[in-house]
């Protein structure tokens, strides 16, 4: 598609996270200047690549920005006693201030119990029933940080979000509830839609912002879109290009933009703000914990 048929403006989340880090940055040396060293501790269990590079690009991120990382590489064979009580020695820990256990975790091991284990006040990928909760109630919360990275995109591309319909695609725990639950507190009228929706496309039709968190290569294109609606692409998938593997989203980038008045790349729109959420979530767990904000 030529450059001349692209109507979408395009939202630059690498541009929004960076801004956003600095703040972040600015947070951490104040601070640090008071005595407190802002640490994540970040527990990988096992050998799957992917979460391997999710955890290094964590820790460099964190060290960009001054917090220190405490990591803790577990075997895959590591038994859920196992974590559960290196679970229990961080939240003990006065130098710990955030906890993140990479996901999914190995078979053995009960994703939910070890998410119960870490303290509310630590669970920096707000994922904790307690904090989940409080979003749900309104109440001051650590929340996710890639919904939390698709409400900061929407606010800077729209301002105010009250009275827009939004519809979110997708019902996941970490992404499609909290997303609800956060456009729901900015005012928006929330439509969510997932695998049992009858409808879907008509639905998704009427949105003024769509979130698109589904796993489809490609699943949504112009025949979703209100023209003029916004767009924000949560999908990671691989797809094969010639021999080459791809990334690509939820959306068909080229004809959605034919339609839509704004939209996330993928790469470059949603991923770069979910580490960035981790990295205000980690210093916000520490002002909190240091009573900074108070
Ligand atoms: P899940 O697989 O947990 O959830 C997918 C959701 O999509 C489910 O609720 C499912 O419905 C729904 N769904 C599946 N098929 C359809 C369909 N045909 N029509 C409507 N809804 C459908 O995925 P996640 O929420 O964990 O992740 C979604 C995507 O976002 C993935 O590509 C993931 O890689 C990406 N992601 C990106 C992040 C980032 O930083 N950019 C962070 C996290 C995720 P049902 O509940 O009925 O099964």
């Amino acid at each position: 598609m030529s450059q001349a048929q692209h109507h979408a403006q395009l939202i630059d989340g690498k541009a929004a996270a960076a801004a956003l880090l600095e703040t972040v940055r600015q947070d951490v040396a104040a601070l640090r200047a008071s005595g407190v060293i802002p640490t994540l501790a970040v527990v990988l269990v096992g050998d799957d690549p992917a979460s391997h590079v999710y955890v290094r690009n964590k820790v460099l991120r964190a060290s960009e920005v001054g917090i220190r990382s405490l990591e803790h590489r577990l075997p895959a064979d590591t038994g859920q006693h196992a974590l559960l009580k290196l679970i229990a020695t961080l939240n003990a820990d006065a130098g710990v201030n955030g906890i993140l256990v990479q996901m999914p975790l190995p078979a053995q091991i009960d994703e939910g119990a070890v998410i119960d284990a870490i303290d509310p006040h630590k669970d920096v990928d707000g994922f904790h029933r307690e904090n989940v909760g409080r979003l749900v109630l309104g109440e001051p919360a650590l929340t996710p940080c890639t919904p939390s990275g698709c409400l900061f995109l929407l606010k800077q591309t729209l301002g105010d979000l009250s009275g827009k319909h939004a519809v979110v695609i997708g019902r996941s725990n970490i992404v499609g509830k909290p997303m609800a639950a956060l456009l729901l507190h900015a005012n928006c009228s929330v439509t969510v839609l997932h695998s049992r929706s009858v409808g879907a496309r008509e639905l998704c039709r009427q949105a003024d912002i769509v979130v698109a968190a589904v796993g489809r290569a490609q699943m949504i294109d112009a025949s979703w879109i209100k023209p003029g609606a916004t767009v924000i692409d949560v999908g990671i998938n691989r797809i094969q290009a010639g021999d080459k593997t791809r990334l690509v989203g939820d959306a068909e980038f080229d004809s959605v933009a034919r339609v839509a008045g704004a939209m996330t790349p993928v790469p470059g729109g949603v991923g770069p703000m979910t580490i960035a959420f981790l990295m205000k979530n980690t210093v916000l767990a520490a002002k909190r914990q240091s009573q900074h904000d108070l």
